[in-house]
Protein backbone atom coordinates (compact mmCIF):
# COMPACT_ATOMS: atom_id res chain seq x y z
CA UNK A 1 0.00 0.00 0.00
CA UNK A 2 1.40 3.35 -0.77
CA UNK A 3 2.16 5.69 2.06
CA UNK A 4 0.76 9.00 1.91
CA UNK A 5 2.80 12.49 2.39
CA UNK A 6 1.06 12.85 5.57
CA UNK A 7 2.40 16.47 6.08
CA UNK A 8 -0.62 16.95 3.34
CA UNK A 9 -3.26 15.93 5.73
CA UNK A 10 -2.13 18.39 8.02
CA UNK A 11 -2.86 21.18 5.80
CA UNK A 12 -5.68 23.60 6.74
CA UNK A 13 -7.95 23.95 4.40
CA UNK A 14 -8.38 26.75 2.17
CA UNK A 15 -11.47 28.11 3.91
CA UNK A 16 -10.65 31.33 2.74
CA UNK A 17 -12.10 31.50 -0.35
CA UNK A 18 -14.57 28.44 -0.24
CA UNK A 19 -16.23 30.80 3.17
CA UNK A 20 -16.41 33.89 0.72
CA UNK A 21 -18.43 31.45 -1.90
CA UNK A 22 -20.44 29.96 0.79
CA UNK A 23 -21.50 33.12 1.90
CA UNK A 24 -21.96 34.89 -1.34
CA UNK A 25 -24.17 32.26 -2.28
CA UNK A 26 -26.59 32.00 0.88
CA UNK A 27 -26.54 35.95 0.52
CA UNK A 28 -27.52 35.74 -3.39
CA UNK A 29 -30.71 32.70 -2.36
CA UNK A 30 -31.62 35.13 0.39
CA UNK A 31 -31.61 37.78 -1.93
CA UNK A 32 -31.72 37.12 -5.93
CA UNK A 33 -32.27 40.64 -6.94
CA UNK A 34 -28.78 41.88 -5.10
CA UNK A 35 -26.17 43.20 -7.68
CA UNK A 36 -23.34 41.88 -6.06
CA UNK A 37 -20.07 43.57 -6.75
CA UNK A 38 -17.01 41.79 -6.15
CA UNK A 39 -13.63 43.86 -5.26
CA UNK A 40 -12.20 40.75 -4.07
CA UNK A 41 -10.43 39.15 -6.60
CA UNK A 42 -7.07 38.68 -7.75
CA UNK A 43 -7.22 37.98 -11.32
CA UNK A 44 -7.42 40.80 -14.29
CA UNK A 45 -10.28 41.87 -16.19
CA UNK A 46 -8.95 43.60 -19.28
CA UNK A 47 -7.80 41.69 -22.40
CA UNK A 48 -4.12 40.86 -23.63
CA UNK A 49 -2.46 44.21 -25.88
CA UNK A 50 -3.18 43.88 -29.08
CA UNK A 51 0.51 43.34 -30.08
CA UNK A 52 0.69 40.29 -27.80
CA UNK A 53 -2.21 38.99 -29.72
CA UNK A 54 -0.55 39.33 -33.11
CA UNK A 55 2.63 38.23 -32.55
CA UNK A 56 0.60 35.06 -30.81
CA UNK A 57 -1.46 33.92 -33.76
CA UNK A 58 2.19 34.52 -36.50
CA UNK A 59 3.47 32.05 -33.66
CA UNK A 60 1.14 29.78 -34.24
CA UNK A 61 1.00 30.31 -38.22
CA UNK A 62 4.74 29.34 -37.82
CA UNK A 63 3.60 26.16 -35.79
CA UNK A 64 1.32 25.48 -38.53
CA UNK A 65 4.51 24.88 -41.14
CA UNK A 66 6.76 22.30 -41.79
CA UNK A 67 9.92 24.95 -41.91
CA UNK A 68 9.16 26.72 -38.77
CA UNK A 69 7.67 24.30 -36.43
CA UNK A 70 8.82 23.62 -33.00
CA UNK A 71 8.77 21.29 -31.01
CA UNK A 72 10.69 20.57 -27.30
CA UNK A 73 12.65 23.41 -26.79
CA UNK A 74 15.86 22.38 -26.10
CA UNK A 75 16.64 23.65 -22.84
CA UNK A 76 12.65 23.97 -21.38
CA UNK A 77 14.44 27.45 -20.02
CA UNK A 78 13.07 29.30 -22.67
CA UNK A 79 13.65 30.82 -25.91
CA UNK A 80 17.04 33.20 -25.93
CA UNK A 81 14.33 35.39 -27.47
CA UNK A 82 12.36 35.85 -24.46
CA UNK A 83 15.53 35.67 -22.26
CA UNK A 84 17.46 38.58 -24.25
CA UNK A 85 13.93 40.54 -23.78
CA UNK A 86 14.04 39.76 -20.07
CA UNK A 87 17.41 40.67 -19.64
CA UNK A 88 16.81 43.95 -21.28
CA UNK A 89 14.11 44.69 -19.20
CA UNK A 90 15.91 43.99 -16.12
CA UNK A 91 18.64 46.79 -17.80
CA UNK A 92 15.59 48.93 -17.60
CA UNK A 93 14.58 48.40 -13.88
CA UNK A 94 18.01 49.42 -13.60
CA UNK A 95 19.56 45.40 -12.75
CA UNK A 96 22.23 43.81 -14.34
CA UNK A 97 21.05 40.28 -15.20
CA UNK A 98 22.60 37.88 -18.35
CA UNK A 99 20.12 35.93 -19.90
CA UNK A 100 21.73 33.09 -18.77
CA UNK A 101 20.59 33.77 -15.35
CA UNK A 102 17.04 33.89 -16.24
CA UNK A 103 14.82 30.96 -16.64
CA UNK A 104 11.23 31.18 -18.40
CA UNK A 105 8.78 30.02 -16.09
CA UNK A 106 4.89 28.92 -16.77
CA UNK A 107 3.79 31.52 -14.10
CA UNK A 108 5.37 32.82 -10.12
CA UNK A 109 3.17 30.52 -8.52
CA UNK A 110 4.88 27.41 -9.95
CA UNK A 111 8.28 28.20 -9.31
CA UNK A 112 7.47 30.11 -5.62
CA UNK A 113 6.01 26.72 -4.63
CA UNK A 114 8.58 24.46 -6.50
CA UNK A 115 12.11 26.31 -5.96
CA UNK A 116 12.19 24.49 -2.30
CA UNK A 117 12.74 21.05 -4.21
CA UNK A 118 16.31 21.93 -4.59
CA UNK A 119 16.64 22.84 -0.27
CA UNK A 120 16.35 20.00 2.46
CA UNK A 121 13.71 19.75 4.63
CA UNK A 122 15.59 20.53 7.48
CA UNK A 123 15.69 24.51 6.51
CA UNK A 124 13.37 26.76 8.55
CA UNK A 125 11.64 28.74 6.65
CA UNK A 126 10.48 32.38 7.35
CA UNK A 127 7.45 34.10 5.94
CA UNK A 128 6.00 37.94 6.79
CA UNK A 129 2.83 37.94 8.14
CA UNK A 130 -0.10 38.12 6.40
CA UNK A 131 1.18 36.31 3.38
CA UNK A 132 0.71 35.25 0.05
CA UNK A 133 -0.74 31.36 1.18
CA UNK A 134 1.79 29.62 -1.51
CA UNK A 135 4.99 30.08 1.13
CA UNK A 136 3.49 28.26 4.20
CA UNK A 137 1.39 25.71 2.14
CA UNK A 138 4.93 24.80 -0.29
CA UNK A 139 7.08 24.36 3.09
CA UNK A 140 4.58 22.63 4.84
CA UNK A 141 4.00 19.95 2.39
CA UNK A 142 7.69 18.96 3.09
CA UNK A 143 7.01 18.99 6.54
CA UNK A 144 9.57 22.24 6.82
CA UNK A 145 9.47 24.50 9.93
CA UNK A 146 7.71 27.80 9.26
CA UNK A 147 8.41 30.89 11.03
CA UNK A 148 7.10 33.97 10.61
CA UNK A 149 8.36 37.97 10.64
CA UNK A 150 5.20 40.09 11.73
CA UNK A 151 3.93 42.60 9.28
CA UNK A 152 1.72 44.96 11.22
CA UNK A 153 0.34 48.85 11.65
CA UNK A 154 3.08 49.90 13.61
CA UNK A 155 5.61 48.84 10.70
CA UNK A 156 3.35 49.93 7.89
CA UNK A 157 2.97 46.25 6.98
CA UNK A 158 6.70 45.68 5.83
CA UNK A 159 7.60 43.21 8.09
CA UNK A 160 11.65 43.77 9.31
CA UNK A 161 14.18 40.71 10.21
CA UNK A 162 14.72 40.17 13.81
CA UNK A 163 18.35 39.38 14.13
CA UNK A 164 18.15 37.21 17.17
CA UNK A 165 15.90 34.84 14.87
CA UNK A 166 17.71 32.43 12.82
CA UNK A 167 16.03 31.90 9.07
CA UNK A 168 17.99 29.86 6.23
CA UNK A 169 14.91 30.65 3.39
CA UNK A 170 13.40 33.58 3.71
CA UNK A 171 10.13 35.13 1.27
CA UNK A 172 9.52 38.20 0.56
CA UNK A 173 6.92 39.69 -1.50
CA UNK A 174 6.92 43.51 -2.42
CA UNK A 175 4.22 44.68 -3.66
CA UNK A 176 3.02 42.71 -1.79
CA UNK A 177 0.00 40.62 -1.44
CA UNK A 178 -2.36 41.02 0.22
CA UNK A 179 -0.93 44.25 2.14
CA UNK A 180 -0.10 46.50 -0.83
CA UNK A 181 2.78 47.75 1.20
CA UNK A 182 6.35 48.03 -0.76
CA UNK A 183 9.82 47.46 0.80
CA UNK A 184 12.45 50.64 0.43
CA UNK A 185 15.92 50.14 -0.70
CA UNK A 186 16.88 50.56 3.18
CA UNK A 187 14.49 47.82 3.84
CA UNK A 188 15.92 45.78 1.41
CA UNK A 189 19.57 46.47 1.97
CA UNK A 190 18.49 45.19 5.47
CA UNK A 191 17.16 41.78 4.45
CA UNK A 192 19.92 41.18 2.42
CA UNK A 193 22.32 41.79 5.15
CA UNK A 194 20.44 39.55 7.41
CA UNK A 195 20.33 36.91 4.93
CA UNK A 196 24.18 37.15 4.63
CA UNK A 197 24.71 37.02 8.18
CA UNK A 198 22.34 33.78 8.54
CA UNK A 199 23.47 32.46 5.19
CA UNK A 200 19.86 32.63 4.05
CA UNK A 201 18.63 32.57 0.37
CA UNK A 202 15.72 35.43 -0.14
CA UNK A 203 13.36 34.23 -2.41
CA UNK A 204 11.86 37.36 -3.31
CA UNK A 205 8.08 37.22 -5.13
CA UNK A 206 8.13 40.61 -7.96
CA UNK A 207 4.76 39.62 -9.41
CA UNK A 208 3.64 43.20 -9.18
CA UNK A 209 6.28 45.50 -9.65
CA UNK A 210 4.77 47.24 -12.43
CA UNK A 211 2.57 48.59 -10.40
CA UNK A 212 5.47 50.50 -8.83
CA UNK A 213 5.00 54.53 -9.63
CA UNK A 214 7.51 55.96 -6.90
CA UNK A 215 11.11 55.64 -8.61
CA UNK A 216 12.36 55.52 -5.36
CA UNK A 217 10.95 51.96 -5.06
CA UNK A 218 13.19 49.06 -6.53
CA UNK A 219 11.51 46.68 -8.60
CA UNK A 220 13.50 44.36 -8.55
CA UNK A 221 16.19 42.81 -5.27
CA UNK A 222 18.85 43.21 -7.88
CA UNK A 223 18.63 46.70 -7.86
CA UNK A 224 20.11 46.58 -4.59
CA UNK A 225 23.86 45.94 -3.95
CA UNK A 226 24.61 42.39 -2.87
CA UNK A 227 21.60 40.84 -3.53
CA UNK A 228 23.10 38.71 -6.34
CA UNK A 229 25.10 36.56 -3.70
CA UNK A 230 21.33 35.82 -1.37
CA UNK A 231 18.52 36.04 -3.90
CA UNK A 232 16.51 34.40 -6.46
CA UNK A 233 13.58 36.51 -8.03
CA UNK A 234 10.69 35.43 -9.43
CA UNK A 235 8.23 37.34 -11.15
CA UNK A 236 5.60 37.15 -13.75
CA UNK A 237 3.53 38.61 -16.65
CA UNK A 238 -0.13 37.77 -14.71
CA UNK A 239 -0.52 40.65 -13.38
CA UNK A 240 1.74 43.03 -15.68
CA UNK A 241 0.43 41.89 -19.24
CA UNK A 242 -2.86 40.13 -17.86
CA UNK A 243 -1.23 36.77 -18.79
CA UNK A 244 -3.26 34.95 -16.19
CA UNK A 245 -4.88 32.67 -18.84
CA UNK A 246 -1.92 32.37 -20.85
CA UNK A 247 1.08 31.08 -18.38
CA UNK A 248 4.41 32.70 -18.21
CA UNK A 249 6.85 34.51 -15.94
CA UNK A 250 10.73 34.34 -15.04
CA UNK A 251 12.49 33.25 -12.33
CA UNK A 252 16.60 35.10 -11.95
CA UNK A 253 18.86 32.76 -10.22
CA UNK A 254 22.07 34.67 -10.48
CA UNK A 255 25.31 32.95 -11.61
CA UNK A 256 27.20 34.52 -8.04
CA UNK A 257 24.43 32.68 -5.85
CA UNK A 258 26.07 29.26 -4.52
CA UNK A 259 25.03 27.58 -0.94
CA UNK A 260 27.63 25.02 0.32
CA UNK A 261 26.72 21.51 0.81
CA UNK A 262 26.93 19.15 3.68
CA UNK A 263 30.65 17.57 2.15
CA UNK A 264 32.01 21.59 2.14
CA UNK A 265 31.61 21.67 -1.55
CA UNK A 266 30.34 25.02 -3.10
CA UNK A 267 26.95 24.26 -5.04
CA UNK A 268 25.56 26.43 -7.89
CA UNK A 269 22.05 27.27 -6.91
CA UNK A 270 20.96 27.82 -10.53
CA UNK A 271 22.90 24.75 -11.76
CA UNK A 272 20.73 22.86 -8.98
CA UNK A 273 17.59 24.43 -10.32
CA UNK A 274 18.28 23.77 -13.71
CA UNK A 275 18.48 20.02 -12.69
CA UNK A 276 15.45 20.01 -11.36
CA UNK A 277 13.88 21.70 -14.06
CA UNK A 278 15.20 19.56 -16.57
CA UNK A 279 13.73 16.66 -15.01
CA UNK A 280 10.24 17.95 -14.35
CA UNK A 281 9.68 20.61 -16.63
CA UNK A 282 9.06 21.06 -20.26
CA UNK A 283 9.22 24.52 -20.93
CA UNK A 284 6.88 27.14 -22.05
CA UNK A 285 4.62 27.20 -25.15
CA UNK A 286 6.60 29.07 -28.31
CA UNK A 287 3.07 31.30 -29.31
CA UNK A 288 3.30 32.02 -25.29
CA UNK A 289 6.72 32.84 -25.05
CA UNK A 290 6.38 34.94 -28.51
CA UNK A 291 3.24 36.51 -27.14
CA UNK A 292 6.14 37.54 -23.92
CA UNK A 293 8.18 38.75 -26.46
CA UNK A 294 5.84 41.10 -27.70
CA UNK A 295 5.37 42.84 -24.21
CA UNK A 296 8.84 44.41 -24.10
CA UNK A 297 8.79 45.64 -27.00
CA UNK A 298 8.52 49.54 -27.34
CA UNK A 299 4.50 49.13 -28.26
CA UNK A 300 4.12 46.30 -25.91
CA UNK A 301 5.12 48.16 -22.91
CA UNK A 302 3.10 51.06 -24.06
CA UNK A 303 0.12 48.84 -24.40
CA UNK A 304 0.19 47.21 -21.23
CA UNK A 305 0.88 50.41 -19.47
CA UNK A 306 -2.60 51.48 -20.61
CA UNK A 307 -4.02 48.05 -18.78
CA UNK A 308 -1.98 49.28 -15.64
CA UNK A 309 -2.82 52.38 -15.70
CA UNK A 310 -6.42 51.95 -15.60
CA UNK A 311 -6.08 49.59 -12.79
CA UNK A 312 -4.12 52.17 -10.74
CA UNK A 313 -6.66 54.78 -11.51
CA UNK A 314 -9.06 52.21 -9.78
CA UNK A 315 -6.49 52.16 -6.82
CA UNK A 316 -6.34 55.59 -6.34
CA UNK A 317 -10.19 55.83 -6.70
CA UNK A 318 -10.10 53.34 -3.84
CA UNK A 319 -7.64 54.83 -1.81
CA UNK A 320 -8.70 58.21 -1.92
CA UNK A 321 -12.24 56.67 -0.42
CA UNK A 322 -10.08 55.76 2.59
CA UNK A 323 -8.28 58.35 3.15
CA UNK A 324 -11.87 60.81 2.77
CA UNK A 325 -13.25 58.55 5.62
CA UNK A 326 -10.29 58.82 7.53
CA UNK A 327 -10.10 54.45 7.07
CA UNK A 328 -6.12 53.46 7.67
CA UNK A 329 -4.18 51.57 4.64
CA UNK A 330 -1.87 51.03 3.35
CA UNK A 331 -1.17 49.98 -0.93
CA UNK A 332 -3.33 51.57 -3.63
CA UNK A 333 -0.47 53.43 -4.14
CA UNK A 334 2.27 51.13 -6.54
CA UNK A 335 -0.24 48.10 -5.91
CA UNK A 336 -3.40 46.97 -6.99
CA UNK A 337 -4.03 46.11 -3.74
CA UNK A 338 -5.32 48.23 -1.11
CA UNK A 339 -5.32 46.74 2.54
CA UNK A 340 -7.40 48.79 5.04
CA UNK A 341 -8.54 48.35 8.71
CA UNK A 342 -11.76 47.35 9.65
CA UNK A 343 -13.78 50.40 10.62
CA UNK A 344 -15.25 50.50 14.00
CA UNK A 345 -12.63 47.73 15.34
CA UNK A 346 -14.45 44.72 13.55
CA UNK A 347 -12.99 41.75 12.30
CA UNK A 348 -12.34 40.88 9.03
CA UNK A 349 -15.18 38.31 8.60
CA UNK A 350 -17.39 40.24 10.75
CA UNK A 351 -16.41 43.65 8.69
CA UNK A 352 -16.83 41.01 5.34
CA UNK A 353 -20.31 40.55 6.33
CA UNK A 354 -21.38 43.72 6.94
CA UNK A 355 -20.42 44.72 3.45
CA UNK A 356 -22.07 42.10 1.57
CA UNK A 357 -25.27 42.25 3.99
CA UNK A 358 -25.72 46.08 3.83
CA UNK A 359 -24.09 47.10 0.49
CA UNK A 360 -23.90 43.76 -1.41
CA UNK A 361 -20.08 44.60 -2.20
CA UNK A 362 -17.45 41.34 -1.48
CA UNK A 363 -13.59 41.80 -0.81
CA UNK A 364 -11.45 39.58 1.05
CA UNK A 365 -11.05 39.75 4.95
CA UNK A 366 -7.57 40.01 5.92
CA UNK A 367 -7.77 37.21 8.73
CA UNK A 368 -7.27 34.88 5.60
CA UNK A 369 -3.70 36.25 4.93
CA UNK A 370 -2.39 34.75 8.51
CA UNK A 371 -2.71 36.33 12.29
CA UNK A 372 -1.94 39.98 11.43
CA UNK A 373 -4.46 40.00 8.89
CA UNK A 374 -7.14 39.70 11.64
CA UNK A 375 -9.20 43.00 11.59
CA UNK A 376 -7.91 43.96 8.30
CA UNK A 377 -9.51 43.77 4.60
CA UNK A 378 -8.31 43.55 0.86
CA UNK A 379 -10.02 44.72 -1.86
CA UNK A 380 -8.15 44.74 -5.56
CA UNK A 381 -8.53 46.85 -8.19
CA UNK A 382 -8.73 44.90 -10.74
CA UNK A 383 -12.30 45.44 -11.33
CA UNK A 384 -14.71 47.63 -14.13
CA UNK A 385 -13.92 51.57 -13.23
CA UNK A 386 -18.01 52.17 -12.97
CA UNK A 387 -18.11 49.05 -10.74
CA UNK A 388 -15.30 50.42 -8.70
CA UNK A 389 -17.07 53.77 -8.36
CA UNK A 390 -20.71 52.72 -7.48
CA UNK A 391 -18.83 50.25 -4.83
CA UNK A 392 -16.84 53.43 -3.19
CA UNK A 393 -19.99 55.61 -3.29
CA UNK A 394 -21.70 52.18 -1.20
CA UNK A 395 -19.16 51.93 1.23
CA UNK A 396 -18.87 55.29 1.96
CA UNK A 397 -22.35 55.48 2.95
CA UNK A 398 -22.06 52.45 5.11
CA UNK A 399 -19.00 53.50 7.03
CA UNK A 400 -20.65 57.06 7.79
CA UNK A 401 -23.73 54.57 8.99
CA UNK A 402 -21.62 52.49 11.20
CA UNK A 403 -19.39 55.53 12.37
CA UNK A 404 -22.74 57.62 13.49
N1 LIG B 1 2.88 35.85 -6.39
C1 LIG B 1 1.92 36.59 -5.84
C2 LIG B 1 2.25 37.47 -4.70
C3 LIG B 1 0.61 36.54 -6.33
O1 LIG B 1 -0.35 37.28 -5.76
C4 LIG B 1 0.33 35.68 -7.41
C5 LIG B 1 -1.02 35.57 -7.97
O2 LIG B 1 -1.98 36.11 -7.54
C6 LIG B 1 1.37 34.93 -7.93
C7 LIG B 1 2.63 35.03 -7.40
C8 LIG B 1 1.15 33.91 -9.01
O3 LIG B 1 0.98 34.42 -10.22
P1 LIG B 1 1.09 33.54 -11.54
O4 LIG B 1 1.30 32.11 -11.17
O5 LIG B 1 -0.19 33.78 -12.25
O6 LIG B 1 2.28 34.10 -12.23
Amino acid sequence: MPKLNENFLKLEKNYLFINIAKKINAFKQANPEADIIRMGIGDVTLPIAPVVVEAMKKACDEMGVKETFKGYEDSGAGYDFLKNAVSGYYKSLGADISPEEIRINDGAKSDCGNIVDIFGDDNIILVTDPAYPVYVDSNLMSGRKVIYADSNEENGFAGMPDYDVHADIIYLCSPNNPTGSVYTREQLSEWIDYAKKNNAVIIYDSAYEAFITDPDIPRSIFCIEGAKEVAIEMCSLSKTAGFTGMRCGYTVIPDALRVTASDGTEVSVSQLWGRRQGSKFNGVSYPVQRGAEAVFTEEGLKQIHENIAYYQENARIISETMSELDVKFTGGINSPYIWFKCPCGMGSWEFFDTMLEKIAVVGTPGAGFGKNGEGWFRLTAFGDRQRTIEAMEHFRKLVTELEK
